[in-house]
């Protein structure tokens, strides 16, 4: 008989872990709370519009260790397609006045230059900085299996990219915008805005234009939910089980040894390892009581930040309303929405470049903001429906002000809070990329295994700060090398 793993949770980390225990000839059983799999990387359907709540962008589209694991667990496959936007963003101020951020990095270079010849020393050097990132290799294998040979392989690779990490690795975006010191005010204000939490990396936003410019971190057609169906239908053709409505409380644990799990309903399911790829925090303090805990785990979700959580309104519009800019940033610092008074603004998203998101000749809008979780914590029952219906009427008009007339297109308004996340992936605090990339723990990753306990594993986004479809999957497959190396036997990805 093949021994059995457990997975908790069939989010992307938990359907990553399946997909590689079962292709590694593991019995394998995926027990999924929610009653579809795909954790944040989900969507819903609201009178036929398609309402998508995560996939931006996929690093990993083109090439590389991430490209890897997206075929070997069927998120790209010869049917998929890719789009790569030539905008990546757009911001605009109180006034009307647009900024916007190309996805190639000559592109926005030459735009920036135009915006302000006189700042063509920091301009010149903060693309600099982003093309040094594009040298960027994500490992193939878990820290604890690399060998010094993967090091030196990489190292040469990697040097310019090092002096980047060196220079920029503990400051935070705002330092270095300041170290930059544009003249330019729109230049300025437009970066400040973007990151208006003051902790945030200034690595993370280098390194992100960096693999945009690599046309490596693109779109995929459909987005998030059929994204995991992938995963689901690639899991089971391999003979993987997965469970749903299956809520895992505690896990079993004898002699300091993972023994299988207990669901809520008292039912025990044994096994002879168990990967959690659920929420990090319920794993490792409820599921295991803290006893297995240690000095670093603990600093961590004492003191590590976490991603403010989000509301999402979401609009079907019954007319015909054409975008090829994926988001717009809106600023306007101070307005409330509902009780929540804004950090920088909202970011209103035009599906309209993905034709599976709305029936023919109509569009899905979805107007999105940070909203913090002591707003929501306690706020239940008549209040939370009021604030609700707050929230409806004030995206209304925020929509109404871009553009003008659009309410009595409106057929359909969705409205998901931080409780709405919490409630159907039981993510800690709402905190939908795990702790934000900081200064503090930037390089930085948590162990995949709990000092002293065997045959127990952890997947997915809490294990490296600033989250993400990548590394919630790579860590997945990592378990199962880890486990494979444990068992003995030879790791296959295909
Ligand atoms: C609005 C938004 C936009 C995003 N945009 C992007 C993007 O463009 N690109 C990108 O790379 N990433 C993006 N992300 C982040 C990405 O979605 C997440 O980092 C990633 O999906 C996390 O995967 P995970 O499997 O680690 O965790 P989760 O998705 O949280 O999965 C955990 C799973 O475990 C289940 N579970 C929890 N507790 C239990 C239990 N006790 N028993 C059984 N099951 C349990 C949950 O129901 C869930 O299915 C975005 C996220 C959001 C919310």
């Amino acid at each position: 008989m093949s021994p059995k793993v457990v997975i908790i949770g069939g989010g992307v980390a938990g359907l990553s872990a399946g997909i590689y225990s079962a292709l590694n000839g593991f019995d394998t059983e995926i027990l999924e709370m929610h009653s579809v799999a795909g954790g944040q990387c989900t969507a819903w359907e609201r009178k036929n519009f398609h309402f998508d709540y995560c996939l931006h962008w996929l690093v990993g589209t083109s090439k590389g260790a991430f490209h890897d694991i997206w075929k070997e667990t069927n998120v790209l496959n010869d049917q998929t397609e890719v789009i790569d936007h030539e905008i990546h963003s757009k911001i605009v101020d109180r006034y009307g006045r647009e900024f916007i951020i190309y996805s190639n990095i000559d592109r926005w270079e030459k735009y920036l230059l135009e915006i302000s010849p006189e700042d063509s020393s920091p301009i010149r050097r903060m693309c600099k900085d982003m093309r040094k990132s594009a040298l960027i290799e994500p490992f193939t294998l878990p820290p604890e299996l690399r060998s010094p040979l993967e090091y030196v392989r990489l190292l040469p690779k990697m040097f310019p990219l090092l002096v980047v990490v060196k220079k920029f690795g503990r400051m935070t975006c705002r330092e270095y915008f300041e170290k930059l010191n544009f003249k330019s005010e729109k230049i300025r204000s437009a970066l400040y805005s973007m990151y208006e939490e003051v902790n945030f990396s200034a690595l993370g936003f280098i390194f992100m234009l960096g693999w945009f410019n690599q046309k490596n971190a693109g779109y995929i057609k459909g987005g998030s939910y059929p994204l995991a169906q992938r995963m689901v239908e690639r899991f089971v053709n391999l003979g993987g089980k997965i469970s749903y409505g299956k809520k895992v409380e505690k896990i079993i644990v004898e002699n300091n040894k993972a023994k299988g799990v207990i669901l809520t309903d008292g039912i025990h399911i044994p096994a002879d390892f168990v990967v959690s790829a659920a929420d990090g925090y319920s794993t490792i303090y409820k599921m295991l009581d803290g006893k297995y805990s240690s000095r670093k785990f603990d600093h961590a979700y004492k003191n590590w930040a976490l991603f403010n959580p989000l509301v999402q309104v979401s609009f079907g519009i019954n007319q015909s309303i054409k975008s090829d800019i994926p988001i717009v940033l809106n600023l306007c610092k101070g307005t409330t929405i509902g009780r929540t008074i804004l950090n920088s603004g909202y970011s209103v998203m035009n599906y309209s470049y993905d034709i599976t998101m709305a029936p023919e000749g109509k569009t899905s809008i979805v107007l999105r903001y940070e909203s913090p979780w002591k707003l929501w914590e306690n706020l239940d029952g008549e209040e939370y429906k009021k604030e609700k219906e707050q929230i409806r009427k004030d995206a209304v008009a925020c929509l109404e002000k871009i553009y003008p007339g659009i309410t009595d297109s409106i057929e359909v308004i969705d409205v998901a809070t931080p409780k709405t996340d919490v409630k159907f992936t039981g993510v800690k605090e709402g905190s939908y990329e795990g702790f934000m990339l900081s200064k503090e723990n930037m390089m930085k990753s948590l162990k995949m295994y709990l000092p002293k306990l065997q045959n127990f594993y952890m997947a997915g986004q809490w294990l490296v700060p600033g989250g993400g479809l990548p590394p919630s999957a790579q860590t997945g497959k990592w378990a199962v090398q880890l486990i494979c190396k444990k068992s003995k036997r030879k790791f296959r990805a295909k």
